[in-house]
């Protein structure tokens, strides 16, 4: 089957032959339908999460349709269709006991090393090499096999590629604003960065509320899409005066969570949805604290993401949540490298690719 390849930090997709063994107890196959090109996705190909997770198979918001069952798995059919989990947490361990599944440990510890829950590969190239896949998921490939615990199984109705959107985007922005900022009625709200997610954020805080959602980002052409998301003025990162009650870091930058901070009001909060590259730090005026400014992390929904994405889906098939307009861009297998050129400019909201 075709899959894209990345060989090291850098370098360009490559599209080949790659061998895919089947599923083994617990886990699936799956037959891509759609994949989303997302921030994360860039960040691991340009060596920004280390040098170590290379060859691999990127994509991790995805979805497919189930083709083989591995032994002992429960709850799911050939021919179901899914969105992909990024996290195939186990409901066992400490941080699933507590309600956050999205940090699930040995969860966490597959997802972050590319291998399935027992540590072994699934996929390889034609002369043999282990390919790692992206967050457990790899979805850049014609089929993958994945944990059952990274599906989700989602309504009959929904577009595939409106359901890769769900997995990751949608969870991740929604999450952030009803699980880590709790935005209520009334709420002042800025979104710096409208890329994938924060025009999730955007929607989100639309719906919990908010009275005022400004959306921030240099590219002036992102206006049209914020507004139509539910922001109710966009600005320039430059032009705007601080007092925020809730402010979402969606970019993953030192100077954009700086500026975060410096944006909200006495007793408010950022939350940092962005992921910045390992390595880098951000400063912030730590006398702020005292005013009840808080700063808080967010990473795949602060919740249970297996969940969120089975509400969410349903939300979205029933009308109720509009993802056409965030999808800029279609693509077969043989664009990804434009598409992720695309999202290193800014340029437009989100590529899918399609099967
Ligand atoms: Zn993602
Ligand atoms: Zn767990």
């Amino acid at each position: 089957m075709r899959a894209a390849v990345w060989l090291g930090a850098g370098e360009r997709a490559r599209e080949e032959e790659v061998e895919l063994a089947p599923p083994q107890p617990g886990e699936v196959e799956v037959e891509v339908a759609a994949a989303g090109v997302c921030h994360s996705d860039l960040h691991l190909a340009v060596g920004h999460f280390g040098l170590h997770r290379f060859p691999t198979v990127l994509g991790h918001e995805g979805s497919g349709t189930v083709t083989k069952l591995g032994k002992g798995v429960d709850g799911l059919a050939i021919g179901d269709r899914i969105s992909f989990c990024f996290l195939p947490s186990c409901g066992e361990c400490r941080q699933c006991l507590r309600g956050r599944s999205n940090l699930c440990e040995p969860g966490s510890k597959a997802a972050f090393s590319g291998t399935m829950l027992d540590g072994t590969h699934r996929m390889q190239r034609s002369d043999g090499t282990a390919l790692q896949q992206f967050l457990a998921v790899g979805a850049f490939a014609e089929r993958t096999v994945v944990s059952a615990r990274s599906v989700v199984k989602i309504p009959t109705n929904l577009a595939f590629d409106e359901a890769a959107l769900v997995g990751c985007a949608v969870v991740t922005g929604f999450g952030a604003v009803r699980n880590a900022g709790r935005v209520q009625p009334g709420d002042r709200v800025a979104v710096i960065g409208c890329g994938g997610v924060g025009l999730q954020v955007i929607a989100a805080a639309a719906k919990a509320g908010a009275d005022e959602i400004v959306a921030i980002d240099p590219v002036p052409e992102k206006a049209e899409l914020a507004l139509a998301q539910g922001a109710t003025s966009f600005s320039a990162p430059e032009s705007v005066t601080p007092g925020f009650d809730r402010v979402f870091e969606v970019v993953g930058r030192p100077e954009t969570i700086e500026n975060a901070w410096r944006l909200t009001a006495p007793g408010g909060a950022v939350i940092v949805v962005g992921i910045a590259p390992a390595g880098t730090s951000a400063k912030i005026s730590a006398i702020d604290f005292s005013s009840e400014k808080s700063l808080i992390g967010s990473f795949y929904g602060s919740g249970n993401p297996a969940a969120e994405i089975a509400e969410l889906a349903e939300l979205v098939a029933k009308g109720e949540l509009d993802l056409s307009r965030t999808i800029s861009h279609r693509t077969d297998l043989g664009g990804i490298n434009d598409a992720f050129d695309r999202l290193q400019h800014g340029e437009g909201a989100r590529t899918v690719v399609e099967f």
